[in-house]
């Protein structure tokens, strides 16, 4: 995870936007963010890497500026790996740029200071005062431009932390996140009640303290970043502060994410926010409806809540939802055996064979469509193959993936679904010439 912090109009969207604007960098966009971009998937140089724009995370956009650069900085040093401070050559070195420096300075996290706006020579003489801030890592952009950007990557990558590597499929890793207040704390507890014996840490191999592992049904169940959601009672503004980033971290770190939502307040902005990752970045996701306990119980509430759920998070129709208290404990058990089977349906292979015949059928039920009746530009499916599970990923030989039309896709995509039963899980297709 990179995050950008800095003054308000130093540049960090255009910093942002450049990076993810170069070729082969991007590699998706959060769903449902198009309005404001805050944070994106992208690579470089094979490495890939969460890159934020902390200045939209803000808890309070209105407040004074200097105390709103700490506010990110603090972010920052909670959840990312590394850290560019952008500054501006052309206002110069001012007071806040040294306080958050300052503050910078107690984390042994890597920060890099990018200093913007040098688009001559004579702002890079004037830009030489930054050097007084004493950060190692300082070079002269031009995010406007595109001068510096491609050496800054460079050194950023070398930067990050050696990936984890995670050994597939033996453990579910669940994260729970969501805004303040929505019952992630009370529900957690829920479930890690005590009829679930907790996997003793010594007994796995070596585990993240921040990690909990549980055993449910005979399936370990680990749940991720429970340390980051913090205690009933117990408001820690300083943990407050980026828990946003903190949930991203936890959504790339868990196989399932459970996003918990407030059933008197469902599904807003951040929660699609959050939901868009989760999807964007293929993990499985389960909405949770909590505080089911202050709804009327009345014959349309569940009817009305999906509704509701669907509609704002439209771009994921399979997504299962589920209903909560955790006040009460209503609706805990059938929220894990959904994640099980959730998980479980993301591990299905199937065989070679069905899938072949699957696929002589959907193509002679309903053929591809050829451009503009031109027989020779038909395209043409020759074989599919699942190469992987968590999601289940299918390739597709095909004579020319430019012939697909979206339609066509998505066809062949619920053929899938329906045959084999695949009813919430997100699918991967990949289509590849083959000639
Ligand atoms: P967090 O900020 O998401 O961790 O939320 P908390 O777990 O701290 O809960 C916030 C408030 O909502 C607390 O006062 C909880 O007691 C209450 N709460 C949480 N879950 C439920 C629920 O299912 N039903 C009801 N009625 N209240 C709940």
């Amino acid at each position: 995870m990179v995050a950008i912090i800095g003054r308000p109009n130093v540049g960090k969207s255009s910093l942002f936007n450049r990076i993810l604007s170069r070729r082969h960098a991007i590699v998706s966009e959060v769903s449902g963010t198009t309005r404001d971009r805050l944070i994106a998937s992208a690579s470089w140089n094979g490495r890939q890497f969460l890159l934020i724009d902390t200045g939209g995370l803000e808890d309070d956009p209105d407040g004074h500026i200097p105390q709103r650069v700490q506010q990110q900085a603090d972010m920052a040093m909670g959840a990312a790996d590394v850290i560019i401070f952008l500054t501006d050559a052309v206002q110069g070195l001012t007071a806040t740029d040294q306080a958050v420096a300052q503050r910078l300075r107690r984390t042994d996290k890597p920060v890099m200071l990018a200093v913007n706006k040098v688009d001559n020579e004579n702002r890079e003489l004037a830009a030489a005062e930054f050097f007084q801030l004493g950060i190692s890592e300082t070079s002269f952009i031009s995010a406007y431009h595109n001068y510096g950007v491609y050496d800054l990557l460079e050194r950023m990558v070398d930067l990050l932390p050696t990936p984890e590597v995670f050994t597939p499929a033996t453990e579910l890793r669940l994260s729970i996140v969501g805004r303040t207040n929505v019952g992630k704390s009370l529900l957690t507890n829920a479930i890690l009640g005590e009829e679930r014996s907790i996997v003793s840490p010594e007994a796995g191999t070596t585990r993240d303290a921040l990690d909990t592992p549980i055993t449910y049904r005979d399936h370990t169940i680990t749940l991720v970043d429970t340390a980051g959601i913090r205690r009933p009672g117990q408001v820690q503004r300083g943990i407050e502060k980026y828990s946003v980033l903190r949930a991203v971290n936890a959504v790339h770190r868990s196989d399932i994410t459970l996003l918990i939502t407030d059933a008197t307040e469902l599904a807003t902005a951040q929660d699609a926010h959050i939901a868009g990752l989760a999807w964007d970045t293929n993990r499985g996701l389960i909405v949770v409806v909590n505080k089911w306990d202050l709804v009327n119980p009345n014959r349309f509430r569940t009817e009305r809540s999906l509704h509701r759920v669907h509609q704002r998070l439209h771009f994921m129709p399979y997504v299962p939802v589920s209903f909560t208290s955790a006040l009460t404990g209503e609706g805990i058990n059938e929220l894990l055996d959904t994640a099980l089977s959730l998980w479980m349906e993301r591990q299905r292979r199937v065989p070679f064979r069905d899938l072949q015949y699957l696929l002589a059928d959907a193509v002679s039920t309903h053929a591809p469509p050829s451009r503009r009746g031109n027989l020779r530009n038909r395209l043409r499916v020759r074989r599919v193959r699942q190469v992987g599970v968590n999601p289940p990923t299918f390739v597709f030989s095909v004579n020319d993936p430019k012939l697909l039309h979206f339609s066509y896709e998505r066809y062949l995509e619920n053929q899938i679904r329906e045959r084999f039963g695949f009813h919430r899980t997100h699918l991967r297709l990949v289509f590849r010439a083959e000639r």
